[in-house]
């Protein structure tokens, strides 16, 4: 049976880390502040933001909210940003995505400035994490990072395998497992003999987006399981990438879903916020 890696627990305790610190900048006259811009009306979208201004309150950063209409023009959303980039009480800005269709997610990711691109999708950001010298890590990858770290599950030398190669968790996911000397091999959609690439990893990371992708004959017996994924099925229910009735009385450690990642990924964008403010504050 293997040992759940909770992304609760672990959350709460990075986020107390952060708690922390926002009261020691605060009496330096200092309040972290995150900006997060939903354009349109998708439902996960919308949790995801109201999930993210409750950390803030919770942590004691100001949040502003920008709810945009689908119908929201390129040319508003740039005029936003840029009205953002330049304001002082605003340290961090995150743009919600996927955006509507007839906007350019790549411009519209470009037009905030690295320093406030606590979401690290920034190319300049993009190329630093690459090197090894960064600011901010991706908020997902990095929060997987602290749950391995939390839990003392060492890295160098594992065979680590990553499944999708998206430039929000894929990539980066591979990129920081390389830091730490493991052995990574990304797969993909077009990646031959997925089962037998997948059994050889130590470390499995899913993120596919496929509701029980991850089979049990897919998962060397003891690997660690790191499930990415968030599928609603059709009851309702969420569900990760991972088959966790089937995987989980395989592998040595497994996350939940809900429980997992995605709390990580939240608690990982207060990090950053507060990075972004004190960088800003020269604190
Ligand atoms: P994406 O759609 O951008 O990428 C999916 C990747 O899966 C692609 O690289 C693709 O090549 C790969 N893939 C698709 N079919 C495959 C197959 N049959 N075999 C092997 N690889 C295959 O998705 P994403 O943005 O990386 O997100 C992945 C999942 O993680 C989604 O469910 C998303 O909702 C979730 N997610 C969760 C968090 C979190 O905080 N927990 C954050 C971001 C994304």
């Amino acid at each position: 049976m293997a040992k759940l890696i909770d992304g609760k627990v672990i959350s709460a305790a990075v986020k107390n880390e952060v708690a922390t610190e926002v009261a020691a900048l605060k009496e330096k006259g200092v309040t972290p502040g995150l900006a997060v811009i939903i354009v349109g009306e998708d439902p996960a979208s919308k949790v995801y933001v109201a999930n993210k201004e409750k950390a803030c309150e919770q942590l004691g950063m100001a949040s502003f909210k920008y709810a945009l209409p689908e119908n929201t023009t390129e040319n508003e959303l740039l005029e936003l940003i840029n009205k953002l980039n330049n304001d002082s009480s605003v340290n961090g800005i995150l743009c919600q995505l996927p955006l509507p269709r007839h906007l350019n997610e790549e411009l519209i990711i470009n037009s905030i400035i690295p320093e406030k691109d606590v979401d690290a999708f920034h190319p300049q950001n993009v190329g630093k994490i690459m090197i090894g010298n960064y600011d901010f890590l991706p908020c997902t990858p990095a929060g997987i990072m602290e749950m391995l770290k939390y839990e003392n599950i060492e890295i160098e030398g594992k065979e680590c395998v990553v499944i999708g190669r998206s430039n929000i968790v894929g990539k980066p996911m591979s990129m920081l497992l390389l830091h730490k000397n493991g052995t990574v091999t990304v797969c993909h959609s077009r990646t031959k003999n997925l089962k037998d690439v997948c059994r050889r990893a130590d470390i499995l990371v899913a993120a596919v987006g496929r509701a029980n992708f991850v089979t049990a004959d897919m998962v060397k017996p003891g690997a660690v399981v790191i499930d990415v994924g968030i599928n609603r099925l059709e009851n309702g229910k969420l569900c990760g990438d991972v088959n966790f009735a089937e995987v989980e009385p395989v592998a040595s450690y497994i996350t939940p879903v809900p429980g997992g990642v995605g709390p990580m990924t939240i608690a990982t964008l207060m990090k950053n916020t507060l990075t972004a403010a004190k960088k800003q504050n020269n604190i």
